[in-house]
């Protein structure tokens, strides 16, 4: 069930240095009161989703299948068989959707294109039903007054494309920059806020090294290709979008978790956490800002420069107007000699909490100082940060009534909000904070059974009902409460 027992890794040393004395989280609600004006009036709400966890339709309208259609197709890929094949139905419901999104009071809907409805062959002939369906989407949001934040790619690549090697084939620069390019054209004139990536450490990861994800590749050489590949496709992408889309509002997305080592005091832990910090939340934004890959961290990675060609270095680089922080929970990381990981083991979530309510339908332990310990390691940065997002599984039982009473969800984005207040408060740059997610969808390899929505979804009827959760967003973002 722990999904990435190896990613999503955090601070260490510069979080050490930034911290300061802690409050407890009660003494710091008491505090805040958490009110949405306590943010300011212009710190942005959102809620995020992405195209293959949501929209369905896999073969509608000229749509090709995406890696993760064709893994997720395969026998024993997901946990309960569950398919992206008919997902939310988002294709078809778009507009009660956005309506309800809308009317909880969100400013933001952020979502993602899906590559497979727009360039159905990879690249060149554009597919003018796929653009006719976010041109729809688009102008619901803001027919609805929801400024539409666009990911170009959340993980769900034509697997046209995966058959020529996807990532792992130097190309993919120029298929995807062909493909934002067509994004960037059709769309530019009414999308502002554009992220060019969805984590690319996950997608990196656990598709090309660790291979529970689409599509399913093992090897440190794949791994190393398809995150320099990426990193080029990553600052490609945002240079495209500046080129074409006048006035836009640029970042790409992080993993990122809060890393401190098991015990602080020896140093073998000291040098894993520092190790898994690297790998998890410094590969792809340090080569962005110009500092390289952190290869003196982790000797691993001196393999990479086999792919660097003359001139990648510049090009790595490009100027983002913003990161967005995705954050679940922290980590804690210790030695370990044993391959694969070589530079770090973590410690099992269950052996951080006395209680087994601090975790989550995921394993995942509730840890809310996390949010607040990333967000002062990627202030060093230097960049204005949204939290693109944040958000947690639980079991949600839905009553004859068509309610969910989802008290746990309620508390845990009381506490990660209140962190994220205290944050911005001592000055971070914080610009919004988008939850994850809208609805229950689909988990990847977790399918559809992890609930990480405020609205609950019955994927029998595709029917929706707004989580109590739901409704406490409603009275937080409306002033009622
Ligand atoms: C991903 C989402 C995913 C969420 C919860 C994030 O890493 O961007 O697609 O559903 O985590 O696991």
């Amino acid at each position: 069930m722990q999904r990435r027992s190896f990613l999503k890794i955090g601070t260490i040393a510069t979080a050490g240095a930034l911290l300061k004395p802690f409050n407890s989280i009660a003494q710091i609600n008491a505090m805040n009161e958490l009110r949405r004006q306590s943010f300011g009036a212009n710190f942005l709400f959102g809620t995020a989703t992405a195209a293959a966890q949501i929209e369905g339709a896999w073969a509608e309208d000229g749509k090709s299948p995406s890696i993760w259609d064709v893994f997720s197709a395969k026998e024993d890929k997901t946990i309960d068989g569950g398919t992206t094949e008919f997902a939310c139905d988002f294709y078809h419901k778009y507009e009660e959707d956005i309506a309800l999104m809308a009317d909880l009071g969100f400013d933001v809907f952020r979502f993602s294109i899906a590559w497979t409805r727009i360039l159905p062959y990879g690249t060149e002939h554009v597919n003018q039903r796929g653009i006719d369906f976010y041109n729809k989407v688009i102008d619901a949001c803001l027919a609805k007054g929801l400024q539409p934040w666009v990911t170009l790619y959340h993980w769900d690549l034509p697997q046209i494309l995966e058959d020529k090697g996807g990532w792992t084939n130097r190309d993919v620069i120029e298929w995807f920059s062909n493909y934002v390019e067509v994004c960037a054209e059709s769309f530019g004139d009414r999308v502002k806020n554009w992220m060019v990536f969805n984590e690319p450490m996950a997608f990196t990861g656990l598709g090309y090294l660790g291979g529970m994800h689409a599509p399913g590749k093992r090897g440190m050489s794949k791994f190393l290709k398809s995150v320099h590949y990426v990193s080029m496709c990553q600052a490609e992408g945002g240079r495209i979008l500046r080129r074409l889309v006048p006035k836009a509002n640029i970042g790409t997305t992080f993993s990122c978790t809060a890393v401190e080592p098991k015990d602080p005091a020896k140093k073998r832990h000291v040098i894993a956490a520092r190790k898994a910090d690297a790998m998890f939340n410094r590969l792809f934004i340090e080569p962005a800002l110009g500092m390289g890959y952190p290869i003196d961290d982790v000797p691993v990675f001196k393999g990479i420069t086999k792919y660097i060609e003359p001139g990648d270095k510049e090009k790595l680089k490009f100027d983002f107007d913003f990161i967005g922080l995705q954050n679940y929970f922290r980590t804690v990381a210790k030695f370990s000699l044993w391959p694969p990981l070589m530079w770090a083991n973590m410690v099992k979530a269950e052996k951080l909490v006395e209680n087994k309510d601090d975790l989550t339908a995921m394993g995942w332990e509730v840890s809310p100082k996390g949010i607040y310990d990333v967000i002062m390691q990627f202030s060093a940065y230097n960049v204005p940060m949204i939290i693109t997002e944040n958000g947690a599984a639980f079991e949600d039982h839905l009553t004859s009534e068509g309610k969910v009473h989802d008290e746990r969800r309620i508390q845990f984005f009381k506490d990660y909000l209140s962190y994220v207040l205290k944050a911005k408060d001592e000055g971070a740059d914080l610009r919004g904070y988008f939850l994850w997610t809208f609805m229950d969808n689909f988990e990847w390899a977790e399918g559809y059974e992890p609930r990480f929505g405020i609205v609950y979804n019955d994927y029998e009827t595709q029917k929706r009902y707004p989580k109590d959760s739901a409704l406490w967003w409603q009275g937080f973002l409306k002033g009622s409460i």
